[in-house]
């Protein structure tokens, strides 16, 4: 017997073993844990865009006390100041105590997320019924975006400079917008073709009216679409051409399952990381280190172009903040540490062949950190340091965050990438941590809320300690 409990506790301190987050937490971090994911809901119910997202966040931001930043700009210790970058991205800070020599903590996150913008040159009329061609944003597979009802958004930017906001369908009485199917009675060719080839990208056309306009002309009901958009925007046609409108899902967040556990909604990749980040520095009142927040755009297109992670407005804030301290930028990025948060492939027991389960992130296990993403040989990926690893695991354990370890997916399954390697190409020790999700990319992406707490929470232990 004894030679038995002997064992067993070298197997206790020995394995490495995880246990649900719901049987670690205690009722009153639950409490916690709805009160945070009802003004989570909030937000990703109103923000469907990065433009949006970041009007919401910036609102909120100046409730409580940030202010735009000027470069130029004395910053004392306890200031709070965002500079919003070309209305698509948004980089926030609170200043710290000590001087921007011992480096920030940085947390990143993305705002856009997959949809369908449309095409500069949209509409067209086809046997009586008028539609939107679209062009694919982002990872989807395209079969998921048919027979779901859809919302447009977006803004119209009118040669003599005006901006026209745009937002039809989100409000329960507005209309919405559909990319029909075909019925299965008819879909005998069609089921034969693979899921990849079944709804082609040309394919993506939204109805969107088909009351003919009241005269004898060429395409009635277009221009009776033409019409209704007028009134309502004073746009013509040739307007669409400096246009970016774009289709998301109309769906509402909600919760998920009969014990509420979960989350449902579009666009949690990755306004849920995004989320966590500006909570968590709210939150803060004067850190030790400047806190960095970063939401940033086009991610899921490679983090290319002037609002995306790769874009030099980055380091022009950096620098702006370096500036009003004597400090050179080169010095505070190489001190500096950024979370790449970023959501990450849950584990799902209806695919489970996709997966190396041991490696895998799992739902309600907590804030998941993924050492390296990318793809078969670990192409395109920072891969952060044991050191780091390190670092976060002492951070996060320290201050009772519940986090797992993980991978997406087997070996040469796939892969994907975060904003991580253009914040390490900087000289900036960067590692990524997120939520694990359901169905990502999906028009209706599922999340834990224990999972977007932890996330929260890990990023404040970061920006605090
Ligand atoms: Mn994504
Ligand atoms: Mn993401």
């Amino acid at each position: 017997m004894e030679q038995n409990t002997v064992s067993n506790d070298r197997r206790e301190s020995l394995f490495y073993s995880q246990k649900n987050g719901y049987d670690r937490i205690d009722t009153q971090e639950r409490l916690q844990i709805e009160s945070y994911c009802r003004e989570y809901m909030d937000f990703l119910n109103t923000a469907r865009t990065e433009r949006e997202a970041v009007r919401y966040a910036v609102e909120k931001a100046e409730a409580l006390g940030f202010r735009a930043y000027q470069a130029g700009e004395a910053l004392n210790p306890g200031d709070r100041i965002y500079r919003v970058n070309r209305g698509k991205a948004l980089m926030l800070a609170v200043i710290g105590r000590r001087g921007l020599q011992d480096g920030t903590v940085i947390a990143g996150a993305h705002i856009d997320s997959p949809r369908l913008d449309l095409k500069q040159i949209p509409l067209y009329e086809q046997d009586e019924l008028c539609y939107l061609r679209t062009h694919y944003y982002g990872g989807i597979k395209k079969y998921q975006w048919v027979a779901v009802p859809l919302e447009l958004h977006g803004v119209v930017a009118l040669a003599s400079g005006e901006m026209l906001d745009v937002c039809i369908g989100r409000e329960p009485d507005e209309p919405k917008f559909v990319i029909t199917d075909l019925l299965p009675h008819l879909a005998g060719d069609q089921m034969k073709k693979t899921m990849a080839e079944g709804i082609t990208g040309e394919g993506l056309n939204i109805l969107i009216g088909s009351t003919p306009y009241d005269d004898e002309g060429k395409d009635r009901v277009r221009l009776a679409v033409l019409s209704l958009l007028n009134d309502a925007y004073g746009i013509t046609e040739e307007d669409f051409l400096s246009a970016e409108l774009t289709a998301v899902p109309a769906f509402d967040v909600s919760e998920v399952g009969l014990d509420r556990s979960l989350i449902g909604g579009y666009g949690h990749d990755d306004r849920v990381c995004a989320w966590a980040e500006l909570r968590a520095l709210f939150d803060l009142e004067i850190p030790e280190k400047t806190a960095v927040c970063i939401l940033s755009d086009k991610e899921e297109t490679g983090s290319d172009g002037v609002s995306g992670m790769q874009s030099r407005a980055f380091d022009c804030f950096m620098e702006d903040l370096c500036d009003s301290q004597g400090i050179p930028l080169r010095r505070c990025m190489e001190n500096s540490f950024c979370i790449s948060a970023d959501v990450t492939a849950a584990f799902d027991p209806l695919y489970p062949e996709v997966a190396e389960k041991r490696n895998e992130s799992k739902v309600n296990y907590g804030v998941a950190i993924c050492k390296y993403t990318g793809a078969r040989g670990k192409a395109s990926t920072s891969d952060a340091s044991a050191e780091l690893v390190a670092k976060l695991r002492g951070l996060f354990d320290r201050n009772n965050v519940i986090w797992q370890m993980t991978e997406m997916g087997k070996v040469d399954q796939g892969g994907g990438g975060t904003i991580a390697k253009f914040m390490a190409n900087r000289n900036i020790d960067t590692i990524d941590a997120g939520v694990p999700v359901l169905s990502m990319h999906a028009p209706y992406e599922v999340v834990s809320k224990l999972d977007c707490y932890m996330t929260y929470k890990g990023i404040l232990a970061a920006y605090t300690e």
